[in-house]
Formats: C-alpha cells, sequence, structure tokens
C-alpha cells in the first residue's frame, strides 16, 4: 500500500493554513484532501457579511505573504468591511492556489488505526498508509438540532447550514430559531428577499455587539480591554487571543471564557437590518408538527404560530465522534471531554498521531479556535511539534 507521512483531512481555513506550514518541514511527505473553502461557500448564507474583523480574517501562511492585504493587492480590490462572504470564499481559493496548489478534492470516507498509523480510504476507494492524520474537518457534522424538530422532514425545518441561499423563502413565513450572528443575519437576509420573518428567542433579549467599536473612541483603553481579533468581551478579548495563556487559568475560568466569548450574538451592523423583524424574545418551542401544508409551532406561552418553514439557527455543538469518516474503534480511543478531544501540545488527540485543528481544539486552546484567526497559532504549533517529532514517531 502506498504511505505518506501526513494526511489532512479538510481544506478549509485550518486545513490549508496546516498544508502551507507543514510544506516548510524538509523531506515530509504530506497529503491534504478536500473541497476548498465548501462550508463557507455552500452551507452559509449567500449574502452573508463575515463578523470577524478584517485582522482576524487572515490564513495564517509562514512568511504572512497570503494575507487579505496581499489578496486585495493582488487583485486591485478594494475590500469594504465588513467582509463579504463571496470575497472570504474567493480569498480562499485565492490562498489554496498559492500555497497548496497539490490539494487533492476527493473525500476521505474513512480512517482506521493499524499497528503503524492509519489506513486512509478515499471515497473513490483508494486506500493508502499515513503515519499521521491532522482532521481540519470543520463544524459542518455538529449542526445543533434540537429534539422536537428532528423527526420533521427538511421541507419543513432546515438548519441555516444546510442551504446557502435564502432566495427560495420569498413571499414565505419563516420563523428563525435563535440569537445568534447565523439566526439574525439568516432573518434579515430572509426579510430584505421578501420572507415574512418572526425570530424566536429563548433569552430575555439579543445581545448585540459593539463595544469594542465604542470603546475604541476612547483611544488606548479600548486597545488595552480589546484585541484587535475582538473575541469575546473586554478583557477576555485580550486573554483568549493569546491561547498559551489559557491553560494558565483553572479548568471551570477556561470554560467559562469559552461559553462567553461564543455566547449568540448579533453584529452591531445588523441592529439596523433587524429593526422590522419582529423578535420575541423568552419564548422557546415546546413542539413542532406538520399541519397541512404548513408547520405549527406551540411556544411555552401556549401561543401558537403556522409557518411555512422553520429555520434553526440554533448553532454548532462540537462532538468529535460524529465525524462520520472516524472509524468507530477510532472514535471510541479519543479521549473526550463533552464531545472536544483532549489535546496535548501539537494538538495530538490520546491516540498517537492523531491531531484535531479548528473548533475540536477548543478545549485545551480557547475560544479562538472556532475562527480563523485561530489559524496562526494552530499551524504554527502544529509544524513545530511535527518538525520535531518527525523522526520520533515515524514520519522518516
Ligand atoms: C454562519 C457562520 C458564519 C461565520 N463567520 C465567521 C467569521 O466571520 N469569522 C470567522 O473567523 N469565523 C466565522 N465562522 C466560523 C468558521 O466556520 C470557522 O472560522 C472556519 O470555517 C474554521 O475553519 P475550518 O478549516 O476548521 O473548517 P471549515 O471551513 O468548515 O473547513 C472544513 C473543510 O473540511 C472538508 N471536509 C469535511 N469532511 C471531509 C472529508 N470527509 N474529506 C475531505 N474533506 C472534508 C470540508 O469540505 C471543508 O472544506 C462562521 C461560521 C458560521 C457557521
Amino acid at each position: 500500500m502506498v504511505s505518506c507521512d501526513v494526511t489532512i483531512l479538510g481544506a478549509g481555513p485550518y486545513g490549508l493554513a496546516a498544508a502551507a506550514h507543514l510544506r516548510q518541514i524538509p523531506g515530509l511527505d504530506l497529503r491534504i484532501f478536500g473541497e476548498p473553502m465548501d462550508f463557507w461557500s455552500s452551507h452559509m448564507p449567500e449574502g452573508m457579511l463575515l463578523r470577524s474583523p478584517w485582522p482576524a480574517s487572515h490564513i495564517s501562511d509562514p512568511q504572512a505573504a497570503l494575507t487579505m492585504d496581499a489578496f486585495a493587492q493582488a487583485h486591485r480590490y478594494q475590500i469594504p468591511t465588513p467582509i463579504a462572504l463571496e470575497r472570504f470564499v474567493e480569498y480562499g481559493l485565492w490562498f489554496q492556489c498559492k500555497a497548496v496548489p497539490d490539494l487533492d478534492r476527493r473525500k476521505i470516507a474513512r480512517i482506521a488505526k493499524n499497528s503503524a498509523g492509519f489506513v486512509v480510504t478515499l471515497a473513490d476507494g483508494e486506500q493508502f498508509h499515513s503515519r499521521r492524520v491532522v482532521v481540519a474537518a470543520g463544524i459542518g457534522p455538529f449542526a445543533r438540532r434540537p429534539e422536537q424538530f428532528k423527526a420533521l422532514p427538511s421541507e419543513f425545518v432546515t438548519h441555516v447550514c444546510d442551504q446557502s441561499s435564502v432566495r427560495r423563502f420569498a413571499g414565505k413565513s419563516v420563523a428563525v430559531i435563535g440569537a445568534g450572528q447565523s439566526a439574525l443575519e439568516s432573518a434579515a437576509l430572509i426579510h430584505e428577499a421578501g420572507g415574512i420573518v418572526e425570530v424566536i428567542v429563548r433569552q430575555p433579549g439579543v445581545h448585540w455587539l459593539g463595544w469594542r467599536a465604542k470603546l475604541q473612541k476612547l483611544g488606548p483603553l479600548g486597545k488595552l480591554l480589546y484585541h484587535r481579533y475582538d473575541i469575546g468581551p473586554a478583557g477576555v478579548s485580550r486573554i483568549v487571543a493569546v491561547p498559551d495563556s489559557v491553560k494558565y487559568f483553572p479548568r471551570g475560568v477556561q470554560d467559562a471564557f469559552r461559553r462567553r466569548a461564543l455566547r449568540p450574538a448579533g453584529a452591531r451592523w445588523l441592529v439596523n437590518r433587524c429593526k422590522d423583524i419582529r423578535i420575541t424574545t423568552n419564548r422557546s418551542v415546546a413542539s413542532a408538527q406538520v399541519a397541512g401544508s404548513r408547520i405549527r409551532l406551540v411556544l411555552n406561552d401556549g401561543s401558537s404560530r403556522d409557518v411555512d418553514h422553520v429555520l434553526l439557527g440554533t448553532g454548532y455543538q462540537v462532538n468529535v465522534s460524529r465525524y462520520p469518516f472516524l472509524s468507530p474503534d477510532l472514535s471510541q480511543s479519543v479521549e473526550q471531554v463533552n464531545g472536544f478531544p483532549k489535546l496535548k501540545p501539537g494538538f495530538e488527540s490520546s491516540v498517537p498521531g492523531l491531531h484535531f485543528m479548528g473548533a475540536p481544539s477548543a478545549w485545551n486552546f480557547g475560544p479562538l479556535m472556532f475562527f480563523v484567526c485561530g489559524t496562526d497559532y494552530a499551524a504554527r504549533r502544529l509544524a513545530r511539534y511535527l518538525a520535531t517529532h518527525k523522526s520520533r514517531n515515524g514520519a522518516k
């Protein structure tokens, strides 16, 4: 069987950044698989704007030569902020062509452990052996679908990640469940496309972000409290921007940082776009059932809604056992905490040679790992680790 040293599964920001960095290790035989930027182009709403600010939207490469600035310069683009989704996808594809031209777009169907590493099976049946595997498969399989909606057909209920276009909702009534960025932005896009939207929110109110912009007007104080990546509230923003500092806090505090930085919230620039949308707070959906050609929702206050469609903006819950390509044996061998794999430096799991990047690494490295700006820390640490462990753990 053909063999290689390292296989990267996934060609989103994390997989691409990892490949760009690992290519610098002399003699490392690397393969990378996946449709580039697929989650962004096919599973985010068309017309979306990035919540992350410009400094937090670069995919990492070793020389920092392939930044958003370099991309804009190469194309003579003036890119307005917030960055449009389609521009960011174009950037990711440009990054891939420059840094990882040998990407193999095939899907990996199965990864199984054997005595010398891993057997990787591609969707077309080809098999090869890899001494290490880096999983950078994103959050797609972790979409949270509350119990009351699970049995309903996709004609009536979808998660925001199930489609990229909201145009099909023009003239339809849609209940959007959730109060995070993707729920609120999807609601705005459906409203703008001519749909009739109601957002149903469990919490007493919607949390709008924007303190950073206000505090920046105060000059140095803003900078002191908020890192340029702008993840998390004042103070916490500075800590979580440096993953090495997160681990010095007690476990409970680390978890609180993660929850607080990732809590449902909408960007300030959405406020105006949502002002004509009905937002019902302090309510949850007690039951949902198909009623003729519509779906009937009964809320916890006893009121009901008959709508054409329910759109779940209910977020994502990391659980690596839901990655369909990990063989059951392998998945069970990965030591986990609430679905997150426990990782060592170098992003290596309890299974030697199996690494996880992106959101699954957030239990160890903090909420930065949910975002593009985490690619720099993650890819550099992975490359440093593999450069020093190359000879010891097998990779030639
Ligand atoms: C609506 C929405 C808006 C967001 N906005 C922002 C934002 O503004 N800024 C920000 O920093 N983050 C944002 N995020 C988070 C964003 O998803 C992550 O920052 C980013 O995608 C993480 O990159 P990744 O490489 O880990 O995952 P992904 O981008 O999801 O990439 C995973 C890749 O793995 C591939 N793959 C999966 N399974 C296989 C397989 N079996 N074989 C081969 N390939 C496979 C996929 O095709 C995909 O290309 C947003 C998320 C959502 C849902």
